[in-house]
């Protein structure tokens, strides 16, 4: 057969649509997608048939190539996956999930009409911000707060009302990169303000600070050493301190908290995060930090501090840019609303149970996992549970120790890699690390619920 036999004998769109599996299809599908995915898949023949391959293609050749493409098209891009790697505030993986408290304030309010600029005692127009001030000055004893879209816009807000075209004081030692993308000397170039670099990477004194007070200082930034340490012949000031010299030369004083804890976590072994509320007390005029680290909450960007700063920062034109959604909101709400109780935050917010969750209850997850793992064939795989460390993440608490329970995986018919990439790639992605020659699969930080298809995937990605 020449090659314009063959291909006049590729099958067209529409006769594709009306066979009996197309009929099935366009039941099923969007039309738009059916259509796509018989051309892609025509198209892919075509190729072949010119490149003098002679592949089938009888309209029950394509129909399985087609059903494949269409339901690759038909999938939500963004979609779930098992976290297995032990890094609890994974930032590739969308950080902090929601507790089930917030999910359901999310679902109500989004499928609603909502108050959300609306004072419904008074029948007239509200503020956005309103809703959500009194739960967040309980909590970390501020006087006011106000929210925006996530932690680097509250940064930027602060310098843009405080320190256009004036000067922020930072020190050397707090000029951080966090991800890459978050650079202070950046942020600070973006939002007009002039860097005013004091003190030394290791050591800066409260001289520093004051002697770099001039008539164009606007603001004095301490920011939080996120994602590394200094450590050994060191010294920086406090914000007590600094907070003295702000008073005396009247210049706001912010801390940038970045992870932003609101409770206290030294009992569970998790030392050196100083809490919103003692940052607070310590007399910050503003604390920035992030909604979705160890928060737990949302992606947003939380400002608290002195009545008088605060509403500044209200007034700034830039915070209709930076202006957070009725979801997050809701969101937000509920998860500070879970600190009224300690004990409860700890147990029902995901990022806070993951942290501070004892061993015991990591091992039994991880023993459920391989109890589940117990049908494979014999030989296919060593399995047993292994002591092992997870991470924070999210340029969370670094230098804090989690030592945890992980199941090892050592595959005995595939490499560990072809492992890793059956597991990753897997109707439900399952993100597990290698150490050496093992896959470990962290207990941490995969959900009570999730065990069972966990091991699913494990044992279809073992024995495909
Ligand atoms: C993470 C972090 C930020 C950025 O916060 P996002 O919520 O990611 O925008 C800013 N500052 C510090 C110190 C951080 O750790």
């Amino acid at each position: 057969m020449t090659i314009q036999q063959k291909l006049s004998r590729l099958p067209q769109v529409n006769e594709c649509l009306n066979s009996a599996p197309g009929k099935q299809w366009l039941r099923s599908f969007y039309r738009a997608v059916v259509v796509k995915s018989i051309r892609e898949v025509i198209d892919e023949k075509r190729g072949e048939i010119l490149a003098g391959e002679s592949p089938e293609i009888t309209l029950d050749a394509l129909a399985a190539d087609i059903e494949e493409a269409i339901k690759k098209h038909s999938a939500y891009k963004l979609r779930p996956l098992i976290n297995a790697s032990g890094v609890v505030i994974h930032t590739n993986l969308g950080r902090s999930i929601l507790s089930e408290q917030a999910i359901r304030n999310v679902v109500a309010v989004a499928g609603s009409y909502s108050n959300l600029e609306y004072e419904i005692s008074q029948g007239k127009r509200g503020k956005r911000y309103s809703h959500i001030k009194d739960i967040i000055t309980e909590l970390t004893g501020a006087e006011d707060a106000i929210v925006v879209n996530n932690n680097a816009a509250a940064v930027l807000i602060c310098l843009d009302t405080f320190a256009r075209g004036k000067e922020a004081v930072v020190s050397r030692g707090e000029l951080v990169e966090i991800g890459g993308s978050f650079r202070v000397p950046e942020v600070m170039k973006s939002s007009g303000a002039i860097l005013r670099e004091v003190g030394t990477t290791n050591k800066t004194h409260l001289y520093d600070y004051s002697n770099a007070v001039c008539g164009n200082t606007g603001l004095f930034l301490k920011i939080h050493q996120s994602n590394y340490k200094i450590v050994g012949f060191t010294e920086e000031v406090t914000i007590e301190n600094l907070a003295k010299i702000g008073r005396e030369f009247k210049v706001p004083v912010a801390a940038d908290l970045g992870s932003g804890c609101v409770i206290n976590l030294e009992k569970y072994g998790i030392h050196d995060e100083t809490t919103v509320q003692v940052v607070i007390k310590q007399g910050a005029d503003l604390v920035t930090f992030s909604g979705d680290k160890l928060l737990g909450g949302p992606q947003a960007g939380i400002i608290v501090g002195k009545k008088r700063y605060v509403q500044k920062i209200q007034k700034n034109p830039m915070l209709r840019a930076m202006r957070i959604d009725k979801m997050t909101f809701a969101a937000l709400e509920a998860t500070f609303m879970q600190y009224l109780d300690e004990e409860k935050a700890l147990r029902h917010i995901p990022t806070m149970r993951m942290l501070t969750q004892p061993g015991g209850e990591i091992k039994k997850r991880a023993r459920r996992i391989l109890n589940l793992l117990k049908k494979l064939p014999d030989g296919t795989a060593g399995l047993e549970i292994i002591p092992d460390q997870s991470r924070a993440g999210g340029g969370s608490l670094p230098e804090a120790d989690f030592p945890t329970f992980a199941l090892s995986i050592r595959p005995r018919k595939i490499s560990v890699n072809e492992l890793e990439k059956r597991l990753r790639r897997g109707e439900t992605p399952v993100i597990a690390r290698i150490k050496e020659q093992e896959l470990l699969i962290d207990a941490r930080t995969v959900l009570d619920n999730e065990v069972k298809v966990l091991a699913g995937c494990i044992i279809a990605a073992l024995v495909k």
